[in-house]
């Protein structure tokens, strides 16, 4: 579910405007004039993306909303929903815990959790129960070493230090591309920014996995069934389709960048 990605995407999106405030650049090279508006095009994508995000977030909620009103056979909670779906997974070193917010929910791998928000927890919705499922879809990837997973993992430390100094990276490239016309720092920059890229691509398996695991053990258990499992598929299709749009956004803030830059040769 998304957690902590959709401020992440809010801070690669707002990158391009704080570049697009150091004005008073004028280029006759015809190069240069391409790839300035390459780079504008690239900024109107940003934008473009920017606005289907958030219409993919609203419809997420109310996608949500409308099946946290669902209440399926069984009347099996979201905590006793992934309890099953652990035990059936013979995972049994995984804790099901309760944590406050709204679509807060994620397993957490150091602490060997799956963390269920309020509307999740001790809801009998056929919301609460996907979102439950897909939580512990990420256990079972966990428990199997699933690769990208294992990659998100490891990228972790590096993006959340790289995404923090990148901004501040690029600018200090562009005044040394200005008054020293060296490249080094803003390609050093760029490279941090495409740690993000990558950070995001490397999301859209673990998430689409973790989905298709989710709805898979739900019909072969028989927890759910029917109209119902395909309501669970289309909640879990919306939240998938946040990270897509979190993914296309970060590689048109790379490319931003890169013609950014070749644009400002000399
Ligand atoms: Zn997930």
């Amino acid at each position: 579910m998304p957690t902590g990605q959709q401020t992440k995407t809010q801070k690669i999106m707002l990158q391009p405007l704080v570049s697009l405030l150091q004005a008073g650049y004028y280029t006759t090279n015809p190069d240069a004039m391409a790839y300035s508006s390459a780079q504008a095009g690239m900024f109107i994508l940003i934008i473009a993306i920017g606005i289907i995000g958030y219409i993919v977030q609203a419809r997420l909620q109310s996608v949500f909303k409308k099946y946290s009103r669902v209440q399926f056979p069984g009347g099996l909670t979201g905590a006793e929903v992934a309890e099953k779906m652990l035990r059936d997974h013979h995972i049994y070193n995984v804790k099901v815990t309760h944590v406050s917010g709204m679509l807060t929910d994620h397993f957490n791998p150091k602490t060997m959790t799956v963390n269920l928000s309020d509307a999740v927890y001790s809801s009998t919705s056929v919301a609460a129960a996907a979102v439950a499922a897909h939580e512990c879809g990420h256990a079972v990837q966990h428990a199997q070493e699933y690769a990208p997973l294992v990659m998100r993992s490891q990228l972790v430390p590096v993006v959340q230090f790289a995404s923090s100094a990148a901004t501040w990276v690029i600018i200090l490239g562009l005044v040394l591309l200005a008054s020293t016309n060296n490249e080094t720092v803003c390609w050093l920059g760029v490279g941090m920014i495409a740690m993000s890229a990558l950070f995001s691509i490397v999301t859209l398996p673990v998430e689409y996995n973790a989905s298709s695991r989710a709805l898979a053990w739900l019909e072969s258990s028989r927890t759910m069934q029917g109209v119902q499992i395909d309501q669970a598929r289309e909640a879990l299709t919306w939240a998938a389709r946040t990270y897509l749009v979190a993914a296309l956004s970060a590689i048109a803030s790379v490319l931003y960048y890169v013609f950014l830059i070749l644009g400002r040769r000399d």
